[in-house]
């Protein structure tokens, strides 16, 4: 895709801003934000959310499950707000493969200082190169299930 206008990334940089600034974070202290934009224009915001065991969830993939959770499957962009003007957060290696899962040819991932101003832009598949999708695995799940069929007791 092309890349966003500075009209639209200044608006997905607020809305992803708006969720870092409610991320549940107090165990890392690193507020994370992060907006989606979808094949239909739509956009999904997420946090990063903690919890005391320590397997909370990053903010795109809150992000991510917003957009499912409205019926989303593709992704267009992605703004990522991070808490500080010294780092740029890009996606964890978890992250990018979530977004792998939905992201279109020619996806952006865009890095934003803390004040909301673009640091870095990235095509997603500089960020997961020779990457592994669900294409990878659309023959065998079409196959019959042989091998993930239960063995008969006997
Ligand atoms: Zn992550």
């Amino acid at each position: 895709m092309k890349a966003l206008s500075s009209a639209q990334l200044k608006k997905m940089a607020k809305l992803a801003a708006t969720a870092r600034d409610n991320a549940y974070c107090p165990y890392s202290n690193h507020p994370v934000g992060a907006a989606i934009l979808t094949e239909g224009g739509k956009i999904f915001a997420g946090s990063n959310v903690e919890v005391a065991h320590y397997k909370g969830v990053c903010a795109e993939a809150s992000a991510i499950s917003a957009m499912c959770s409205a019926g989303g499957r593709k992704i267009k962009a992605v703004v990522v707000v991070g808490p500080t003007m010294k780092y740029l957060c890009t996606p964890c290696g978890d992250c990018r493969q979530r977004i792998r899962e939905f992201a279109e040819d020619g996806a952006i991932v865009y890095s934003m200082w803390k004040d909301g101003s673009l640091g870095e832009a990235h095509a997603f598949a500089d960020l997961l190169p020779h990457s592994f999708g669900p294409e990878n695995v659309s023959e065998v799940a079409a196959a019959p299930k042989k091998n993930h069929q239960k063995k008969k007791k006997k």
